[in-house]
């Protein structure tokens, strides 16, 4: 991993696109009678490769990093057999498209096409319904093919996630704040009230937060991730333990059937969730790694669950210290659920080392909490309690 130890300055690193990075002009669906199509169009030609996941049932198609801005309008609803699109920055170099399919689906073609009858280039993906069995088979014969691949070709190999350490004056005996902004790239997190996003607020309130940390000369922050890229759950965890973080905080804002339900609640670790809610919270959360898919250049991917241990408890003593002085300093600023804090078992809070908590910063299903979330005003009031929250915690945790 690469670290860069910035001394005091909020700057925050993003990497630019090449000059040569295809863009997308567009998406587009047919659906007929025994197949469906599924087009992208582009400026110009890309590389691709694919692979098929069960349950649920998606065709993945990875291809090198391009600019998706263009609009992909109805598509994202689905048609024919595609029941939903994803797509956004899997990993640094690889763009990914997850087309979700409403039952086992064979990719009876793909290929690009050249500008032609006034098209763009397109990369075309023919789509024909199959049984499970098949679509299985097909699954594992994909997925070999796409390892080979990746083994292959150097380009694939993973490329280091840059990680932006921002220091004030006075350097490393400050503690380290891990902040994590959730979902990325592929993974959009809960979608809103307005189409607003969840990885794109997270985003904005991981930045305010490390700006208010940074500016108060008391921390050191840490972004696990400062662009808008797809991050596995046990990396944020890694990146964090890795830099040595002292506390970490993961920034989400949830999405539930009830447009009337708002305000914030603080999560930390334990085996048994403090109710169901909080259980179905967990789960959906945990399922970012399902919902991008997964990443077969890592070996470790099977390998990822933690078990908590003895050696826990007095992180999980920590991470509650945490968590109650976050829901006493946001209760003065902004609105807070009546079960403020809950315990569930977040696969992102896992780090046996590292007090964490993660804090779900409001409804994107509620008008009024998605207006204020997408508020810079409102993002920093919630900076700004956090900050307090983390100096009432150094102030009785000198380490
Ligand atoms: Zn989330």
């Amino acid at each position: 991993m690469v670290v860069f130890a910035l001394l005091c300055t909020s700057q925050i690193i993003v990497s630019g696109a090449s000059a040569q990075t295809a863009k997308v002009l567009g998406a587009r669906l047919g659906v007929y009678p025994d197949y469906t199509r599924f087009v992208i169009d582009l400026d110009q030609e890309v590389d691709f490769t694919y692979f098929l996941l069960p349950d649920p049932y998606r065709i993945i198609i990875d291809m090198p990093e391009i600019d998706w801005n263009a609009p992909p309008g109805k598509v994202t609803s689905g048609g024919g057999l595609i029941s939903g699109l994803r797509y956004g920055l899997f990993k640094p170099g690889t763009f990914r498209v997850v087309l979700d399919v409403a039952q086992p689906s064979l990719v009876s073609k793909i290929f690009s096409l050249p500008p032609g009858g006034g098209k763009p280039n397109r990369l075309v993906v023919d789509l024909k319904p199959t049984q499970r069995d098949a679509f299985l088979t097909a699954s594992r014969q994909s997925m070999e093919a796409y390892s080979a691949r990746s083994r292959n070709d150097t380009s694939a190999t993973e490329q280091s996630v840059d990680v932006a350490v921002q220091s004030g004056r006075g350097g490393e005996e400050k503690p380290l704040i891990a902040i994590d902004a959730g979902h990325g790239g592929v993974d959009p997190g809960a979608i809103g009230v307005g189409n607003v996003y969840e990885k794109d607020l997270t985003l904005a309130a991981a930045r305010q937060l490390a700006e208010t940390l940074t500016a108060s000369g008391r921390y050191r922050v840490l972004l696990t991730r400062d662009k808008d890229v797809f991050l596995k759950l046990r990396q944020r965890v890694d990146i964090a333990r890795k830099a040595g973080a002292d506390l970490f905080i993961s920034l989400h804002a949830d999405s539930i059937g009830n447009p009337k339900h708002r305000g914030a609640s603080v999560y930390t670790l334990s085996e048994n969730a403090s109710d169901k809610e909080a259980a179905a919270l967990a789960s959906k959360e945990n399922k970012a790694d399902v919902i991008a898919g997964i990443d077969l250049s890592d070996e470790n991917t099977l390998v990822q669950s933690i078990l908590i241990d003895l050696a826990q408890r007095e992180t999980m003593n920590l991470s509650a210290t945490l968590a109650a002085n976050m829901v006493s300093q946001l209760a003065q600023s902004i609105e807070l659920q009546r079960r403020t804090h809950r315990f569930a078992g977040f696969a992102v809070l896992k780090a046996p080392d590292i007090p964490s908590a993660l804090f779900e910063m409001g409804y994107l299903s509620n008008a009024t909490d998605a207006k204020l979330l997408q508020s810079p005003a409102h993002r920093k009031k919630i900076a700004d309690a956090v900050l307090r929250a983390i100096d009432i915690y150094f102030e009785k945790h000198k380490f």
